[in-house]
């Protein structure tokens, strides 16, 4: 199996950068870099594509690189910079002909239920978004090579008709994926650990227990929104001592506001501080 390989499809924080309105020197900034997207990521590991969040800017992100298909999306939280784009696996659901595969918990599924009664409905509207939910919870979980599904049969007036995948653990192209639990606020959420690559975002509190989770590390994302202690979020200084915790060779930072320089002037000021392990993310950025 080789491994995994994450793409940033957004690293802005839940208003995304620029700001409608706001002409600092960030949000004016000609640096495609300083146009950040809500946060997302896609993770490519043994032929499969997973991607973690579905925020309002999931459909530009699709179609920025080109993407038609999908294993599985992983939710870390109901907010709706992470939510608020679901309602668009319809595109897939029509051009793959599968149910789209949403793996969350269940405070995260009972909030799907509200923001999007409509995909829940016992009698569906025809054309309404396939889902098909995977309850998760602290412990691993794999991902499956969703190819292996029944297609999507459209029945005229109806929808869609399917049978859901059933969990195949001998699926020799499955991966696992562990999950971080952390709090932002009070409010717990998930990160996920793919192989070498761990992906956090909207925590401002690891607890102590899930660094063991954390050894070995290539790469790390944290999120960040200021330089001020925040609520819900790490503040940058808490963001580099958990860095520096965890020890993994390159720390990426995500869910970037415009209080932070521009792009290029922030990373040149982490690389000093630093000495580089810790940097700034961008939109489109590829690791692995
Ligand atoms: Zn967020
Ligand atoms: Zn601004
Ligand atoms: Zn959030």
């Amino acid at each position: 199996m080789n491994g995994p390989q994450l793409t940033f499809f957004g690293t802005g924080t839940s208003l995304g950068v620029p700001i409608n309105g706001c002409h600092c020197p960030v949000c004016t900034s000609t640096d495609s870099r300083d146009k950040r997207l809500r946060a997302s990521a896609l993770v490519r590991w043994n032929g499969l594509s997973i991607l973690v969040d579905a925020g309002p800017d999931f459909r530009m992100q699709l179609l920025r690189h080109d993407i038609g298909h999908l294993d599985a999306i992983l939710l870390t939280h109901n907010h709706k910079d992470h939510t608020g784009g679901l309602d668009d696996v319809r595109a897939l659901n029509y051009v793959d002909r599968r149910a789209m595969e949403i793996y969350c918990e269940q405070r995260v599924l009972d909030y799907l239920k509200i923001d999007y009664g409509y995909a829940f409905a016992e009698k569906k509207y025809p054309g309404a978004p396939e889902w098909h939910i995977h309850l998760i919870d602290d412990r691993p979980f794999r991902v499956f090579d969703t190819r292996q599904a029944p297609v999507l049969e459209w029945v005229h007036d109806v929808g869609y008709r399917y049978q859901p995948l059933e969990d195949a653990p001998s699926d020799p192209d499955s991966v696992e994926v562990i999950p971080i639990r952390g709090y932002h606020d009070q409010m717990p959420v998930l990160g996920f650990r793919f192989g070498d690559i761990a992906y956090i975002t909207d925590m401002s509190r690891l607890p102590e227990e899930e660094l063991t989770k954390l050894h070995g590390l290539r790469h790390l994302t944290l999120n960040t929104v200021s330089y001020k202690p925040h609520h819900s979020h790490f503040s940058l200084d808490e963001a580099i001592a958990l860095s520096e915790r965890i020890g993994a060779e390159h720390t990426w930072l995500t869910h970037l506001s415009h209080t932070f320089p521009r792009h290029a002037e922030f990373a040149a000021m982490l690389s000093e501080r630093t000495g580089g392990r810790v940097q700034p993310a961008y939109d489109g950025l590829t690791i692995e």
